[in-house]
């Protein structure tokens, strides 16, 4: 009996340990680089990574549906919206790490808890840039967002459905800028100098441009980025009728948003968690971690290493400084500004 006790707690106790060397990730990231990213954490911290991926609306239902029970410990999201979503329906915990907030400026993290810490981080940013046609469009017609809805570029404009979270968080945080009144202004000048009816993705309008379908297109800059490392030679050809203006850089700066993540609420494996976060912020990960999309690091003072992101902004550009979640707060009013001017 006394051998059965002493094995059945040697057993929990090596359970126990078992447990704090793991860690599960919901992941609605799937890039080939963040595997060897994983494999290197483990490497260094001998914490096994079981991941599970899915789109952000799979992961969110997951979660919603297994509750407390979840076993979720890192949840990685696309899109500030997202996790400010995810942090409302209080999916995450706030944690405090020195080494996160050192790392990643406060402007893309969520806004402070109660005690001070953060409910999920910016680790990689994207731009929401213009492309246009180089032989039609002068660089000074699109050198800022609000000349997308002057009448200058009447009928000239490819840009996705209004209602996607990359615009709503764009015109969100133009409303922001400009004030409510003058931004909806804005959108119904947009709407009017469209070229067709929203349709596809980013890529898409991109491709429209080069196909003389319109001559301005509104994209986040990595589907530009992986045009621009496709060695397919219809790709080449659509890059080499564009070009790309980082807009409002005599202003407020670019629009950009976030890839993120936090710790889940439910967390068994806490430490770990914490742990996992704050290898994603060091400036090797960071770098990997930005590269799997063609995006910027978020991490202060890091050397971008991507050629085509090297390519499209050789000096770097001025990006807001507003907080990315208060950009993600903001975006059931910009829905209710879209329905009022008809962007669909
Ligand atoms: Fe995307």
């Amino acid at each position: 009996m006394k051998k059965l006790l002493v094995l059945t707690s040697l057993l929990s106790s090596a359970c126990a340990f078992a447990q704090t060397q793991e860690l599960n990730l919901y992941s609605a990231r799937h890039y080939s680089t963040d595997e060897a990213l994983y494999a290197d954490f483990t490497k260094a911290t001998g914490i096994r990574i079981n991941r599970i991926d899915s789109d952000d609306a799979g992961l969110v239902a997951r979660l919603k549906s297994e509750g407390a029970a979840s076993p979720a410990d890192v949840i990685l999201l696309v899109d500030a919206a997202r996790l400010h979503r995810l942090e409302s329906d209080g999916l995450f915990q706030a944690i405090r790490s020195e080494k996160l907030d050192a790392a990643i400026p406060a402007n893309l993290r969520s806004k402070p808890a109660p005690d001070g810490g953060s409910y999920w981080f910016g680790l990689s940013s994207r731009a929401r840039v213009v492309v246009y046609d180089k032989a039609t469009v002068k660089p000074e017609d699109v050198d800022t967002y609000e000349k997308l809805g002057d009448p200058r570029n009447k009928g000239r404009i490819c840009i996705r459905s209004g209602s996607h979270p990359y615009n709503l968080s764009l015109f969100s945080a133009v409303s922001l800028h400009l004030g409510e009144p003058q931004a909806e202004a804005w959108l119904k000048g947009v709407v009017a100098n469209l070229a067709r009816a929203p349709k596809g993705g980013d890529t898409d309008q991109i491709r429209g441009v080069a196909a003389g379908e319109c001559q301005i297109a509104v994209t986040n800059s990595y589907y530009l980025a992986r045009l621009m490392r496709s060695d397919k030679p219809e790709d080449k050809a659509v890059v080499d009728k564009v070009a790309v203006s980082f807009p409002n850089q005599g202003s407020w700066g670019t629009h950009v948003n976030i890839a993120g993540g936090g710790v889940a609420r439910h967390a068994k494996n806490r430490a770990n968690a914490i742990a996992f976060l704050e290898y994603l912020a060091t400036p090797q990960a960071q770098n990997y971690f930005a590269n799997g999309n063609n995006e910027w690091p978020t991490a202060r003072g890091i050397e971008v290493d991507n050629p085509a992101l090297k390519a499209m902004s050789p000096r770097g550009f001025k990006s807001e400084t507003i907080p990315v979640s208060s950009v993600a707060e903001n975006q059931p009013k910009v829905q209710q500004a879209l329905d009022r001017v008809g962007f669909k």
